[in-house]
């Protein structure tokens, strides 16, 4: 089997070492692709840096054409990519071509943004002096990625710091490397020029931290767990580098007496177990005032047990497997820690195939309590927990008492409430008769609290973390 190669100063470059990719649906080897190590780093850094004065300085419709090919090229692929994406990842094709089209619609609005990059001209307080502001780009940029989205992630990344001049040293999860090759294969094709953009492929401890500390790489963007992300922003201040770091959640979905029940159920199943629950945005904690506990609790469990959990690509599957071994034998863990601390258990066993696969069905944990460790700490799988509140007041003190703020929810048929909870979540992102998880790209992304550190992704808002300003002061004479 030949190995996909990493895509160094605009050439592909192997590695003696490599990367196995397996399909978490039956366990096959889908490709071999290079391991880079930290010397090829160094290599990838040093044609970033020879890029970056004529990328930088280049008109921004070249940029933009560039950006604007890879967004059609991602739009007519999508099937074929989005098999891919499912196969590696394990979520539903539906899942994984959806996900295709919104890194090519991603790529497209970017191509417009490298247009607009935007400045100020004002009068200073000194008579005959003008103040100019301008952006310019941040430079070298390291761009590091999780597992879960394998090509929307990297491209809400690589479109924006592309669009505004940067370049890119960009490092995929290690466990799907096979959707970040092709869009490096893409790039390539639409001729970005050489040591602009730049593929290694490897592991987080070595190729990950060797751009993370490296003095030639101006700006890190990171999305990932919180232990790594705490560690990157260590050795990025001590290297001088701004960072951005978009991190876990633990996200809250209440729901109060006066919600569409059955909407309430849809929005809960969406946001807790679609995409197997491996999203940041996951609603982990189903927050339930006590006039609808029950009634909510019967019909979350009826609509549990016609949830298909099956391979990616069949075309019934409604929950695909889980990601990897390391990744389930975490759920697994959590379901016990979860009984331990005396909540009861729906759901959570393995389906008969699963001996040819990573799969678990969905596990819901009845009778939790917000103390507990399943609703303190990120699992990152399929599972979620009901608990239980009094009324709205103490289901917000609830949603907010915790770490993490990514993203929250409510489920109300009342206007005052959903505007109070807009108002007092303390979360980057709320929802009102949605699921927690769902976003628009053309939006800024990103939460609060130990979930996100720096300017928001994604949308205009990308702007600031890939951008630097500067302000200039003329005598106008
Ligand atoms: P991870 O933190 O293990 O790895 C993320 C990336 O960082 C990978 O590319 C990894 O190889 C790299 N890395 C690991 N150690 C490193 C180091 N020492 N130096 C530099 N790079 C290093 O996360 P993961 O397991 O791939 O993804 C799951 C996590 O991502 C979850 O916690 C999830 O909540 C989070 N996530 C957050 C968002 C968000 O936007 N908030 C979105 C998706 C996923």
């Amino acid at each position: 089997m030949d190995t996909f190669p990493n895509y160094i100063d605009g050439a592909w470059v192997d590695s003696p070492d490599a990367i196995v990719n397996l399909d978490p649906s039956n366990l096959e080897v889908l490709g071999r692709y290079a391991r880079a190590d930290a010397s090829a780093v160094g290599v990838a850094i040093a044609a970033a840096r020879a890029a970056f004065p004529a990328w930088s300085t280049c008109p921004g419709e070249q940029r933009a054409n560039i950006l604007d090919a890879v967004g059609s090229r991602l739009l007519e692929q999508q099937q074929e990519l989005g098999r891919l994406l499912s196969s590696e990842e394990g979520k539903t094709l539906k899942e994984g071509i959806g996900e295709v089209v919104r890194a090519g619609r991603i790529f497209k609005f970017f191509a417009g943004e490298a247009l607009r990059p935007g400045g100020e001209l004002l009068d200073s307080v000194r008579p005959g002096v003008r103040v100019e502001i301008t952006r310019e780009p941040a430079g070298v940029v390291g761009l590091l990625t999780p597992w879960n989205f394998p090509i929307a992630i990297p491209a809400w990344k690589i479109a924006p710091a592309l669009a505004f001049g940067n370049c890119v040293v960009f490092k995929p999860a290690e466990l799907v490397p096979g959707s970040a090759w092709m869009l490096a294969k893409l790039l390539h094709e639409a001729g970005i020029p050489r040591g602009v953009f730049n593929l290694l492929m490897g592991a987080g401890g070595e190729v990950g931290r060797a751009i993370v500390e490296s003095p030639d790489v101006d700006a890190v963007s990171f999305t990932g767990s919180v232990g790594v992300g705490r560690g990157i922003a260590l050795a990025a201040v001590g290297t001088g580098k701004r960072f951005q770091l978009e991190m876990g959640g633990k996200n809250p979905l209440v729901v109060l007496e006066d919600a569409d029940l059955d909407l309430a159920v849809e929005v809960a199943v969406n946001g807790a177990f679609f995409s197997t629950g491996q999203r940041c945005t996951a609603s982990s904690r189903l927050i339930v005032v006590e006039a609808v506990h029950d009634a909510f609790v019967e019909r979350i469990i009826g609509r549990m047990a016609k949830l298909v959990t099956g391979p990616a690509l069949a075309p019934d599957t409604d929950i695909g497997p889980v990601a990897s071994a390391e990744q389930l034998g975490k759920n697994l863990e959590y379901l016990e820690i979860g009984r331990a601390e005396g909540a009861e258990v729906v759901g959570g066993n393995r389906p008969p195939l699963a001996q040819r696969g990573h799969y678990m069905k969905p596990a819901l944990f009845l009778e939790s309590s917000n103390e507990m460790r399943i609703n303190r700490e990120e699992v990152f799988g399929p599972l979620a927990s009901v608990i239980r509140a009094r009324d709205y007041d103490e289901a917000l003190a609830i949603a907010n008492d915790t770490p993490m703020g990514l993203s929250a929810g409510i489920c109300t048929r009342s206007l005052a409430r959903a505007t109070h909870f807009k108002r007092h979540s303390q979360a980057g992102m709320v929802m009102v008769n949605l699921p927690t998880a769902g976003v628009d790209y053309h939006v800024p992304f990103g939460g609060r609290k130990a979930s996100s550190h720096g300017p928001r992704e994604q949308g205009s808002y990308a702007r600031d973390f890939f951008t630097t300003v500067k302000t200039a002061y003329e005598a106008a004479g």
